[in-house]
Protein backbone atom coordinates (compact mmCIF):
# COMPACT_ATOMS: atom_id res chain seq x y z
CA UNK A 1 0.00 0.00 0.00
CA UNK A 2 1.29 3.31 -0.96
CA UNK A 3 0.76 6.94 0.72
CA UNK A 4 -2.03 8.65 -1.00
CA UNK A 5 -4.19 11.70 -0.07
CA UNK A 6 -7.36 9.38 0.31
CA UNK A 7 -5.42 6.87 2.95
CA UNK A 8 -4.74 8.25 5.96
CA UNK A 9 -2.04 7.33 8.89
CA UNK A 10 -3.99 5.26 10.84
CA UNK A 11 -4.60 2.71 7.50
CA UNK A 12 -1.49 3.12 6.37
CA UNK A 13 0.14 1.59 9.64
CA UNK A 14 -1.77 -1.63 9.81
CA UNK A 15 -1.72 -2.46 6.30
CA UNK A 16 1.92 -1.17 4.67
CA UNK A 17 4.25 -3.46 3.77
CA UNK A 18 1.28 -6.17 3.44
CA UNK A 19 2.41 -8.41 0.56
CA UNK A 20 -1.15 -9.85 -0.77
CA UNK A 21 -0.10 -13.43 0.09
CA UNK A 22 -1.17 -16.04 2.96
CA UNK A 23 0.24 -18.76 3.36
CA UNK A 24 -2.24 -21.22 5.24
CA UNK A 25 -4.67 -18.05 5.10
CA UNK A 26 -2.70 -16.80 8.42
CA UNK A 27 -3.94 -13.15 8.73
CA UNK A 28 -0.64 -12.13 9.94
CA UNK A 29 2.41 -12.78 8.05
CA UNK A 30 5.14 -15.36 9.82
CA UNK A 31 8.84 -14.70 10.86
CA UNK A 32 11.10 -16.23 7.85
CA UNK A 33 13.92 -17.43 10.02
CA UNK A 34 15.57 -19.37 6.63
CA UNK A 35 19.10 -17.51 5.79
CA UNK A 36 19.23 -19.04 2.48
CA UNK A 37 16.35 -19.39 -0.56
CA UNK A 38 16.18 -21.94 -3.34
CA UNK A 39 17.79 -20.85 -7.38
CA UNK A 40 15.54 -22.23 -9.80
CA UNK A 41 16.57 -24.60 -12.27
CA UNK A 42 17.56 -21.62 -14.62
CA UNK A 43 20.30 -20.54 -12.01
CA UNK A 44 17.46 -17.48 -10.86
CA UNK A 45 16.36 -16.96 -7.86
CA UNK A 46 11.91 -16.91 -8.32
CA UNK A 47 11.39 -15.38 -4.73
CA UNK A 48 13.54 -12.94 -5.48
CA UNK A 49 15.64 -13.46 -2.16
CA UNK A 50 19.32 -14.85 -2.31
CA UNK A 51 20.61 -15.17 1.03
CA UNK A 52 19.21 -13.25 4.48
CA UNK A 53 21.92 -10.52 4.65
CA UNK A 54 20.68 -9.56 1.50
CA UNK A 55 17.35 -9.30 2.21
CA UNK A 56 14.63 -11.28 3.70
CA UNK A 57 10.40 -10.91 3.61
CA UNK A 58 10.65 -9.71 6.58
CA UNK A 59 12.68 -6.77 6.42
CA UNK A 60 11.06 -6.24 3.26
CA UNK A 61 7.99 -6.00 4.64
CA UNK A 62 8.87 -3.57 7.31
CA UNK A 63 11.48 -1.29 4.55
CA UNK A 64 7.71 -1.02 2.40
CA UNK A 65 6.41 -0.06 5.58
CA UNK A 66 8.88 2.66 6.75
CA UNK A 67 9.13 4.08 3.39
CA UNK A 68 4.88 4.60 2.84
CA UNK A 69 5.22 6.23 6.98
CA UNK A 70 7.35 8.86 5.71
CA UNK A 71 6.33 9.27 2.29
CA UNK A 72 9.59 8.63 0.70
CA UNK A 73 10.91 5.96 -2.42
CA UNK A 74 13.11 3.32 -0.45
CA UNK A 75 14.14 1.96 2.85
CA UNK A 76 17.09 0.26 4.52
CA UNK A 77 16.51 -0.97 7.85
CA UNK A 78 19.17 -1.55 10.08
CA UNK A 79 20.13 -3.44 13.68
CA UNK A 80 20.32 0.21 15.22
CA UNK A 81 19.61 3.32 15.02
CA UNK A 82 23.14 4.09 15.53
CA UNK A 83 24.21 1.50 12.43
CA UNK A 84 21.54 3.47 10.42
CA UNK A 85 23.55 6.68 11.43
CA UNK A 86 26.80 4.94 10.20
CA UNK A 87 25.70 4.18 7.06
CA UNK A 88 24.87 7.48 6.26
CA UNK A 89 28.38 9.15 7.18
CA UNK A 90 29.65 6.03 5.32
CA UNK A 91 28.19 7.04 2.03
CA UNK A 92 29.94 10.29 1.95
CA UNK A 93 33.19 11.03 0.13
CA UNK A 94 36.11 11.36 2.50
CA UNK A 95 37.06 14.63 3.26
CA UNK A 96 33.22 15.90 2.93
CA UNK A 97 32.27 18.51 5.33
CA UNK A 98 29.14 17.74 7.61
CA UNK A 99 27.27 20.11 9.81
CA UNK A 100 25.69 18.72 12.89
CA UNK A 101 23.24 20.53 15.46
CA UNK A 102 25.30 21.31 18.88
CA UNK A 103 23.10 19.22 20.57
CA UNK A 104 22.73 16.49 18.33
CA UNK A 105 22.07 13.13 19.88
CA UNK A 106 25.06 12.06 21.97
CA UNK A 107 26.26 8.54 19.95
CA UNK A 108 25.99 10.57 16.95
CA UNK A 109 28.60 13.76 17.56
CA UNK A 110 30.41 10.98 19.01
CA UNK A 111 30.73 8.40 16.41
CA UNK A 112 31.44 11.89 13.88
CA UNK A 113 34.42 12.68 16.32
CA UNK A 114 35.65 9.64 17.54
CA UNK A 115 35.45 7.41 14.07
CA UNK A 116 34.52 9.44 11.28
CA UNK A 117 37.48 12.40 11.93
CA UNK A 118 40.11 9.30 11.73
CA UNK A 119 38.06 9.03 7.77
CA UNK A 120 38.68 12.52 7.01
CA UNK A 121 34.75 13.84 7.45
CA UNK A 122 35.25 17.21 8.75
CA UNK A 123 32.31 18.40 11.59
CA UNK A 124 30.96 21.58 12.10
CA UNK A 125 28.32 22.44 14.81
CA UNK A 126 25.70 24.92 15.16
CA UNK A 127 22.72 25.76 16.45
CA UNK A 128 20.14 25.04 13.64
CA UNK A 129 17.33 26.92 15.60
CA UNK A 130 19.30 29.99 14.21
CA UNK A 131 19.42 29.27 10.46
CA UNK A 132 21.98 32.44 9.59
CA UNK A 133 24.62 30.46 11.78
CA UNK A 134 24.18 27.20 9.65
CA UNK A 135 24.34 29.12 6.27
CA UNK A 136 27.61 30.77 7.33
CA UNK A 137 29.24 27.36 8.37
CA UNK A 138 28.97 26.22 4.70
CA UNK A 139 31.94 25.41 3.23
CA UNK A 140 32.34 23.84 -0.69
CA UNK A 141 32.88 20.59 0.51
CA UNK A 142 29.80 20.69 3.04
CA UNK A 143 27.71 17.58 1.70
CA UNK A 144 25.24 17.17 5.06
CA UNK A 145 23.45 19.43 7.09
CA UNK A 146 21.93 17.19 9.70
CA UNK A 147 18.76 18.35 11.86
CA UNK A 148 17.09 16.68 15.00
CA UNK A 149 13.68 18.18 16.04
CA UNK A 150 12.69 18.31 19.32
CA UNK A 151 16.63 18.12 20.46
CA UNK A 152 17.49 16.06 23.08
CA UNK A 153 17.29 16.87 26.24
CA UNK A 154 15.98 20.52 25.56
CA UNK A 155 13.46 20.09 23.43
CA UNK A 156 14.79 22.37 20.97
CA UNK A 157 13.05 22.92 17.66
CA UNK A 158 14.68 23.26 14.13
CA UNK A 159 12.32 24.54 11.29
CA UNK A 160 13.23 21.85 8.66
CA UNK A 161 12.47 23.41 5.85
CA UNK A 162 14.95 26.15 6.26
CA UNK A 163 17.46 24.10 6.98
CA UNK A 164 16.68 21.82 3.94
CA UNK A 165 16.84 24.97 1.53
CA UNK A 166 20.27 26.16 2.90
CA UNK A 167 21.51 22.62 2.30
CA UNK A 168 19.88 22.78 -1.51
CA UNK A 169 21.71 25.59 -2.17
CA UNK A 170 25.24 24.62 -0.58
CA UNK A 171 24.63 21.53 -3.39
CA UNK A 172 24.55 18.93 -0.07
CA UNK A 173 21.76 16.41 1.17
CA UNK A 174 19.71 17.58 4.25
CA UNK A 175 19.16 14.67 6.93
CA UNK A 176 16.62 14.65 9.93
CA UNK A 177 16.76 11.92 12.66
CA UNK A 178 12.76 11.78 13.07
CA UNK A 179 13.43 9.14 16.10
CA UNK A 180 11.60 11.58 18.59
CA UNK A 181 8.25 12.87 16.57
CA UNK A 182 7.78 9.56 14.57
CA UNK A 183 6.67 9.62 11.25
CA UNK A 184 3.31 10.03 12.51
CA UNK A 185 3.71 13.56 13.54
CA UNK A 186 6.31 14.89 11.33
CA UNK A 187 7.20 14.28 7.99
CA UNK A 188 10.37 15.63 7.03
CA UNK A 189 10.81 14.64 3.59
CA UNK A 190 7.54 16.46 2.96
CA UNK A 191 9.22 19.25 4.28
CA UNK A 192 12.82 18.83 1.92
CA UNK A 193 14.43 16.41 3.55
CA UNK A 194 16.90 14.04 1.41
CA UNK A 195 17.08 11.32 4.30
CA UNK A 196 15.47 10.27 7.31
CA UNK A 197 17.00 8.55 10.21
CA UNK A 198 15.25 6.17 13.03
CA UNK A 199 16.51 5.00 15.90
CA UNK A 200 13.38 1.94 15.85
CA UNK A 201 14.14 0.96 19.36
CA UNK A 202 12.17 4.22 20.43
CA UNK A 203 8.22 5.12 19.05
CA UNK A 204 8.21 2.84 16.15
CA UNK A 205 9.11 -0.67 18.99
CA UNK A 206 7.48 1.50 21.04
CA UNK A 207 7.93 -1.56 23.90
CA UNK A 208 11.41 -1.07 25.15
CA UNK A 209 11.91 -4.62 23.74
CA UNK A 210 13.91 -4.40 20.61
CA UNK A 211 17.06 -2.27 19.14
CA UNK A 212 16.38 -1.26 15.69
CA UNK A 213 17.34 1.63 13.35
CA UNK A 214 16.22 2.55 9.63
CA UNK A 215 17.05 4.97 7.00
CA UNK A 216 14.20 6.62 3.91
CA UNK A 217 15.10 8.32 0.96
CA UNK A 218 12.98 10.59 -0.59
CA UNK A 219 14.57 9.28 -3.98
CA UNK A 220 15.86 6.03 -4.77
CA UNK A 221 19.39 7.59 -6.20
CA UNK A 222 22.95 7.39 -6.02
CA UNK A 223 23.20 8.07 -2.15
CA UNK A 224 20.74 5.72 -1.87
CA UNK A 225 22.22 3.07 -3.43
CA UNK A 226 24.96 3.65 -1.32
CA UNK A 227 23.42 3.28 1.79
CA UNK A 228 21.82 -0.03 0.48
CA UNK A 229 25.75 -1.41 -0.73
CA UNK A 230 26.94 -0.61 3.04
CA UNK A 231 23.81 -2.66 4.81
CA UNK A 232 23.65 -5.75 2.52
CA UNK A 233 27.65 -5.69 2.68
CA UNK A 234 28.29 -4.44 5.95
CA UNK A 235 25.30 -6.96 7.49
CA UNK A 236 24.57 -4.33 10.20
CA UNK A 237 20.94 -5.41 9.76
CA UNK A 238 17.96 -6.20 12.03
CA UNK A 239 16.90 -10.35 12.25
CA UNK A 240 13.48 -11.41 11.07
CA UNK A 241 12.41 -11.29 14.56
CA UNK A 242 13.01 -7.61 15.23
CA UNK A 243 11.55 -6.81 11.93
CA UNK A 244 8.37 -9.03 12.58
CA UNK A 245 7.69 -7.05 15.78
CA UNK A 246 8.52 -3.55 14.55
CA UNK A 247 5.87 -4.59 12.04
CA UNK A 248 3.50 -6.16 15.20
CA UNK A 249 4.20 -2.34 16.65
CA UNK A 250 3.93 0.07 13.85
CA UNK A 251 -0.04 -1.11 13.38
CA UNK A 252 -0.76 1.30 16.43
CA UNK A 253 1.72 3.72 15.98
CA UNK A 254 -0.93 6.77 14.88
CA UNK A 255 -3.01 5.27 18.29
CA UNK A 256 0.30 5.55 20.41
CA UNK A 257 1.31 9.07 19.05
CA UNK A 258 -1.64 10.72 20.28
CA UNK A 259 -1.76 9.24 23.18
CA UNK A 260 1.48 9.99 24.19
CA UNK A 261 0.99 14.14 23.33
CA UNK A 262 -2.07 14.17 24.95
CA UNK A 263 -0.81 12.86 28.01
CA UNK A 264 2.90 14.93 27.54
CA UNK A 265 0.61 17.83 27.21
CA UNK A 266 -1.27 17.34 30.46
CA UNK A 267 2.00 16.25 32.31
CA UNK A 268 3.79 19.78 30.73
CA UNK A 269 0.67 21.74 31.89
CA UNK A 270 0.90 20.49 35.50
CA UNK A 271 4.61 21.15 36.11
CA UNK A 272 4.37 24.56 34.30
CA UNK A 273 2.07 25.45 37.62
CA UNK A 274 4.62 24.05 39.78
CA UNK A 275 6.27 26.32 42.39
CA UNK A 276 8.95 23.45 42.44
CA UNK A 277 9.71 23.15 39.06
CA UNK A 278 11.75 26.03 37.43
CA UNK A 279 11.60 25.49 33.87
CA UNK A 280 9.36 22.88 31.32
CA UNK A 281 10.95 22.49 28.31
CA UNK A 282 7.78 21.23 26.25
CA UNK A 283 7.18 22.54 22.40
CA UNK A 284 3.31 22.32 23.03
CA UNK A 285 3.58 25.00 25.89
CA UNK A 286 2.59 28.33 24.45
CA UNK A 287 5.49 30.33 25.86
CA UNK A 288 8.01 27.57 23.71
CA UNK A 289 10.90 28.94 22.29
CA UNK A 290 10.20 26.75 19.13
CA UNK A 291 6.57 26.52 19.86
CA UNK A 292 5.02 28.55 16.42
CA UNK A 293 7.19 26.40 14.08
CA UNK A 294 6.39 23.52 15.96
CA UNK A 295 2.71 23.76 15.17
CA UNK A 296 3.01 24.22 11.75
CA UNK A 297 5.93 21.57 10.78
CA UNK A 298 4.34 18.99 13.22
CA UNK A 299 0.47 17.19 13.68
CA UNK A 300 0.88 17.43 17.86
CA UNK A 301 3.95 17.62 20.50
CA UNK A 302 4.59 14.05 21.47
CA UNK A 303 5.74 12.83 24.26
CA UNK A 304 9.10 13.66 25.72
CA UNK A 305 9.31 16.79 28.14
CA UNK A 306 12.55 18.15 29.99
CA UNK A 307 12.19 19.75 33.21
CA UNK A 308 14.87 21.89 35.53
CA UNK A 309 13.97 22.30 39.27
CA UNK A 310 14.17 24.76 41.19
CA UNK A 311 16.43 23.17 43.72
CA UNK A 312 18.60 22.54 41.49
CA UNK A 313 20.50 19.07 41.16
CA UNK A 314 19.72 17.99 44.73
CA UNK A 315 16.16 18.34 44.01
CA UNK A 316 16.28 16.74 40.53
CA UNK A 317 18.12 13.42 42.12
CA UNK A 318 15.64 13.90 44.88
CA UNK A 319 12.52 13.64 42.80
CA UNK A 320 13.96 10.55 39.79
CA UNK A 321 14.96 8.68 42.85
CA UNK A 322 11.07 9.14 44.80
CA UNK A 323 9.01 8.07 41.31
CA UNK A 324 6.78 4.99 42.13
CA UNK A 325 5.30 4.80 39.10
CA UNK A 326 7.92 6.19 36.28
CA UNK A 327 10.99 4.10 36.11
CA UNK A 328 14.31 6.19 36.40
CA UNK A 329 16.45 4.89 33.57
CA UNK A 330 17.56 5.53 29.69
CA UNK A 331 15.53 5.30 26.79
CA UNK A 332 12.03 6.80 25.21
CA UNK A 333 9.09 5.87 23.52
CA UNK A 334 7.46 2.58 25.23
CA UNK A 335 4.51 2.06 26.60
CA UNK A 336 6.09 2.75 29.94
CA UNK A 337 6.80 6.40 31.41
CA UNK A 338 10.83 6.77 32.03
CA UNK A 339 12.49 9.87 33.95
CA UNK A 340 16.23 10.44 33.75
CA UNK A 341 19.15 12.43 35.52
CA UNK A 342 20.92 13.56 32.20
CA UNK A 343 23.81 15.32 32.98
CA UNK A 344 25.02 12.43 34.82
CA UNK A 345 24.07 9.60 32.25
CA UNK A 346 26.06 12.10 29.42
CA UNK A 347 29.02 12.30 32.13
CA UNK A 348 31.76 15.19 32.40
CA UNK A 349 31.84 17.74 29.74
CA UNK A 350 27.74 17.17 29.09
CA UNK A 351 26.23 20.49 28.58
CA UNK A 352 23.24 19.34 30.04
CA UNK A 353 21.70 21.78 33.50
CA UNK A 354 22.51 19.42 36.07
CA UNK A 355 19.35 20.29 37.32
CA UNK A 356 17.28 18.70 34.53
CA UNK A 357 15.09 15.61 34.57
CA UNK A 358 14.20 14.27 31.12
CA UNK A 359 10.84 12.57 31.13
CA UNK A 360 9.33 9.97 28.67
CA UNK A 361 5.64 10.58 29.40
CA UNK A 362 3.97 6.76 28.37
CA UNK A 363 0.77 5.34 27.93
CA UNK A 364 -0.08 5.12 31.72
CA UNK A 365 -3.00 7.59 32.65
CA UNK A 366 -2.35 10.85 33.02
CA UNK A 367 -3.60 11.20 36.38
CA UNK A 368 -1.76 8.48 37.83
CA UNK A 369 1.41 9.95 35.76
CA UNK A 370 0.19 13.34 37.61
CA UNK A 371 -0.54 11.96 40.98
CA UNK A 372 3.38 9.95 41.01
CA UNK A 373 5.07 12.84 40.17
CA UNK A 374 3.45 15.34 42.92
CA UNK A 375 4.08 12.53 46.09
CA UNK A 376 7.90 12.39 44.70
CA UNK A 377 7.75 16.18 44.49
CA UNK A 378 6.25 16.82 47.93
C1 LIG B 1 18.33 6.41 20.64
C2 LIG B 1 18.62 7.39 19.59
C3 LIG B 1 19.58 7.12 18.58
C4 LIG B 1 20.42 5.87 18.58
O1 LIG B 1 19.67 4.72 18.31
P1 LIG B 1 20.02 3.24 18.83
O2 LIG B 1 18.87 2.44 18.37
O3 LIG B 1 20.17 3.32 20.32
O4 LIG B 1 21.31 2.83 18.19
C5 LIG B 1 19.77 8.08 17.59
N1 LIG B 1 19.06 9.24 17.59
C6 LIG B 1 18.15 9.53 18.54
C7 LIG B 1 17.41 10.82 18.47
C8 LIG B 1 17.89 8.62 19.57
O5 LIG B 1 16.99 8.93 20.51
Amino acid sequence: MQPSDHIHMETLAVHAGETGEREAGAVMPPIHLSTTFERGADGGYPSGFVYARSDNPNRQALERALTALEGGESAAAFASGMAAIMAVFQSLESGAHLILPDDVYFGTSALARDVFARWGLAVSTADMTDPDTVARLVRPETALIWVETPSNPMLKITDIEAIARIAHEAGALCACDNTWPSPVLQQPLALGADLVIHSTTKYLGGHSDLVGGAVIARADGEQFARIRTIQTIGGAVPSPFDCWLLMRSIRTLPHRMRAHSRNARQVAAYLADHPAVARVHYPGLADHPGHAIAARQMRDFGGMLSIQMQGGAEAALRLANRVRLFTQATSLGGVESLIEHRASVEGPGTTTPDDLLRLSIGLEHADDLIADLEQAIG
